[in-house]
């Protein structure tokens, strides 16, 4: 198997480093059996590049984020006496002395990738940060997630490259209330979400459209427990995809949570892997339809390690043939 261009796999051993205790599902063997693969396969030698990550400076990360939020992370973080996990003032997210350097490394995934297909270097990217990202908004870290690698990432493809329209398409399991409310009055940036309700964090009703200019660009399906594979390829066929005929996407982002994967510790929609190869083809189809400059995945949720492995590996095998 040859891909027509590299993929560029985003990760680090830092990421193993945010330390969530014992019992936490956001725990750094989720990340063990698809780096494994992704290493040994021999399929994969010759068609994946890995770059080297850097930390995002605070200036890119307050891209997404307020100056004060950013002091409050680095404070609390900072003022923890010992290893012992604790939570960040602003909502349920763990914390530990190295948490910070780990979150800004994850952040700079998203940035290292952004440059890397700006450069010419590849198409698509996946980064396998952790922790994850979509549910931080602009001034609170909750669900898991420190900053908003999502968001930042946009706002520096806009940024450093000018890139006007960038899709965010979250398939998370859970609702990216961060995403949305970062770009919920931005016009530039179009947030689409499909996930389960009822379900945590409890937003993403279809009623919740964007405001002021933004209004419009903001597209949220939530799914009932069970909704399997049909539904949410349904749910990209019918609400998503025409949409896209008047936003024409200069970038697509995906905010890549696998735990809407059959057998998931929280999530309940019963996708299987063959579902997110069909919605991998189906975003590849975008970026053609759209000449967009490339397609970067992101990390999220998912709970087990074997459903993060085989459902990444199917969308990276679509990867190669873009
Ligand atoms: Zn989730």
């Amino acid at each position: 198997m040859f891909a027509k261009t590299p993929v560029a796999i985003l990760y680090d051993d830092i990421f193993l480093e945010h330390n969530t205790g014992s019992g936490h599902p956001e725990r750094p063997e989720r990340l063990f059996d698809i780096i494994q693969t992704l290493k040994q396969n021999p399929d994969y030698k010759y068609n994946l590049v890995w770059p080297k990550l850097r930390k995002a400076s605070n200036k890119e990360i307050a891209l997404a984020h307020s100056n004060e939020y950013i002091n409050l992370v680095e404070n609390e973080i900072r003022a923890l006496i010992n290893n012992s996990p604790a939570f960040l003032s602003t909502g349920d997210t763990v914390i530990t002395p190295k948490s910070l350097e780990v979150a800004k490394m994850s952040v700079g995934a998203g940035l290292v990738a952004a440059d890397e297909v700006m450069k010419g270097n590849v198409k698509a990217a996946f980064s396998f940060n952790r922790p994850p990202g979509h549910h931080a908004t602009k001034d609170r870290g909750m669900g898991f997630c420190i900053f908003n690698h999502a968001a930042i990432t946009a706002r520096y493809l806009q940024q450093k490259y000018g890139i006007h329209k960038v899709l965010i398409i979250d398939f998370d399991v859970h609702h990216g209330n961060g995403t949305q409310d970062i770009f919920y009055e931005d016009p530039s940036v179009f947030y689409f979400s499909i996930h389960q309700h009822p379900l945590y964090p409890g937003s993403g009703r279809p009623s919740e459209i964007g405001s002021g200019a933004g209004e419009g660009t903001t597209l949220n399906v939530d799914l009932p427990e069970g909704a399997g594979d049909e539904r949410f390829i349904q749910g990209i066929n019918t609400y998503l995809i025409p949409k896209m005929m008047d936003f024409k996407p200069e970038f697509i982002l995906v905010s890549a949570g696998f735990d809407a994967h059959q057998g998931d510790l929280l999530g309940r929609l019963a996708y299987t892997s063959r579902g997110y190869k069909e919605v991998a083809k189906m975003i590849n189809s975008m970026q053609k339809q759209y000449q967009s400059k490339g397609i970067i995945y992101m990390l999220e949720g998912g709970y087990v390690p074997e459903n993060i492995e085989e459902a990444s590996r199917a969308i990276i095998e679509e990867l190669f043939l873009l």
